[in-house]
């Protein structure tokens, strides 16, 4: 589903964090917001699954302005930097408590969880709890817990920021696997200029607030429109 952020303004104790953002990530499309710690990329993320509500401007997901549903009603995948999975719960459990709290019916609850962990590689974990998983295994149960409702939109925030060198660059094609065959659109934020060109079709370089630059990373590279972005990228890979 289309997402667009339409002169989106969010501000904390009356100063203002973003200010008019402008953004379209088109349907199917996976786009990084890259930036440098404390430029307003979470405070992006958090408003568009309502986390925070907007102070000014519209968040649309399609042509349904959702600036005022709360976040149980926008149906959007989250999966953060700390993976965040219920300790007490099995994988199953944790993967189904999105349906649970929609009070879905136990074989439905079934069949897509099993659908879900199929697509993740990750059937043969269902009965462990997380303490038992290693940390990309962790953030494959974070990935199918966000993806289990078929969310309108999934948002990634660091999602590799916690795990070594190995398992990142593993982790990046497999998350790219995963949202192209899913088709979901998707919103990747990282402060990692390799991370975003290697797996987003576009990126969006952000710096205090302001979205700088969106293309494609070869555009990106080829026709950097500022020193800010040259900089910040360096030179390809
Ligand atoms: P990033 O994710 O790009 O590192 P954030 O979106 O977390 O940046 O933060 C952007 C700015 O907003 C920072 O200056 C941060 O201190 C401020 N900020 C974020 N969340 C809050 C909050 N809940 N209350 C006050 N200020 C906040
Ligand atoms: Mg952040």
């Amino acid at each position: 589903m289309r997402l667009v952020l339409d002169n989106f303004t969010k501000s904390f104790d009356g100063t203002n964090v973003i200010e008019n953002m402008n953004l379209t990530v088109e349907d199917g499309e996976m786009l990084a917001l890259l930036g440098p710690s404390g430029c307003g990329k979470s405070t992006t993320l958090f408003s568009i699954c309502g986390i925070h509500r907007v102070n000014g401007g519209r968040i649309l997901f399609g042509d349904k302005d959702v600036s005022d549903l709360p976040s149980q009603k926008r149906n959007v995948g989250v999966v953060f930097q700390n993976y965040a999975l219920y300790p007490h719960m099995t994988v199953f459990e944790n993967i189904a408590f999105p349906l649970e709290v929609q009070k879905r019916d136990k074989a439905e609850i079934e069949k897509s969880v099993h659908e879900i962990a199929e697509l993740i590689h990750i059937e043969e974990l269902l009965k462990r709890r997380p303490s038992q998983l290693s940390g990309g295994q962790q953030q494959r149960v974070a990935l199918a817990r966000a993806l289990v409702r078929r969310p309108n939109v999934l948002l990634l925030d660091e999602p590799l920021a916690n795990l070594d060198a190995k398992l990142r660059l593993e982790m990046r094609s497999e998350i790219r696997r995963i949202q192209l065959e899913t088709g979901i659109t998707a919103i990747l934020v990282t402060h990692d200029q390799v991370e975003a060109m290697s797996m987003c079709d576009r990126v969006a370089i952000m710096n205090k607030g302001e979205i700088l630059q969106i293309d494609r990373p070869t555009e990106m590279y080829r026709a950097p429109e500022n020193r800010f972005v040259a900089g910040f990228l360096g030179n390809p890979p």
